[in-house]
């Protein structure tokens, strides 16, 4: 199944020529190892993340020349610019799908083994995936190393796992056999139309919150949605409902609390109280 890309800016139709897709209207965007690039400003990504957009490539054997000479394209198109890293945020056990370190032996060993079987039971994570509707096209924002991307296939779902990191779409893709992948902009998501939006712990994290949500909207009609910040950094109420709704979603179904442990080492664990939302 193709999957319907339609520009990040017009929203128009994309054809595709050799390493890109184009718009009639903005332009070309680089298709990088299989991904498309296709977020507002092309040229200005690839200009900004050349140096992490190659290293990315060459973790997979693909900074192959033609790649390069793609990207450099691109790149090429801004004057200078600031070089940036992808914000990837997981653990070395998230990224080698490894299961993670056992806590420290003593007191509070048991504590943490209770605590993941809580969260085994009562997850966002969980709570999302219940949601998602069986077939159809299913858009993941934010799929950093990939492990709800692999939860979320199914056959008869089409998965699309996106981020604005390459590095982790890549990763992504390669833990979700059967999935495809695209870097994307969530303020301005590239799809005609989805069965479902997911979005695991990544809305607190965006610039302009209210953008996702009007942009999500354009492209389906149910989102999920987790996040450990309900606020959105305001400190201030459920910021998430407010501008969903604002977006034109009606909340359908909401629970708060659910346990999300982040086990960073065998000395070190995060334990956030999520809130978790299905919106249409
Ligand atoms: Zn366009």
């Amino acid at each position: 199944m193709l999957v319907p890309f339609v520009c990040p800016v017009c929203r128009g139709a994309l054809r595709a020529s050799p390493q890109a897709l184009r718009c009639s209207r903005c332009g070309p965007s680089p298709v990088l190892a299989g991904v498309p690039v296709l977020v507002p400003e092309p040229a200005t990504y690839c200009a900004t993340h050349r140096d992490a957009l190659l290293a990315a490539l060459a973790e997979v054997d693909a900074a192959d020349s033609s790649t390069r000479n793609t990207l450099d394209a691109f790149a090429r198109a801004v004057p200078s610019s600031a070089p940036a890293l992808f914000g990837d945020d997981w653990t070395p056990e998230e990224r080698e799908g490894a299961p993670p370190p056992p806590f420290v032996d003593g007191p509070a060993a048991a504590l943490v083994e209770q605590l993941a079987a809580l969260e085994e039971e009562s997850s966002p994570r969980r709570w999302l995936l219940e949601r998602v509707p069986r077939s159809g096209l299913v858009v993941e924002v934010g799929c950093g190393a990939g492990l709800l991307t692999a939860q979320l296939c199914a056959p008869e779902r089409q998965v699309v796992a996106t981020d604005l990191s390459l590095r982790a779409v890549l990763l992504a893709t390669r833990r979700a056999k059967g999935s495809v992948g695209a870097v994307v902009d969530a303020h301005a998501l590239p799809f005609k139309q989805a069965a479902a939006v997911v979005c695991e712990n990544v809305v607190d994290l965006l610039e302009r919150p209210a953008a996702f949500f009007e942009s999500a909207r354009r492209v389906t009609k149910r989102l999920l949605v987790s996040t450990v910040e309900p606020s959105l950094g305001s400190g201030a109420g459920d910021v998430v409902v407010a501008l969903a709704e604002a977006a034109g979603f009606r909340l359908v179904d909401a629970a708060d609390g659910l346990p999300w442990l982040r086990r960073n080492s065998a000395r070190f664990v995060e334990l956030y109280g999520a809130s978790a939302y299905q919106f249409e």
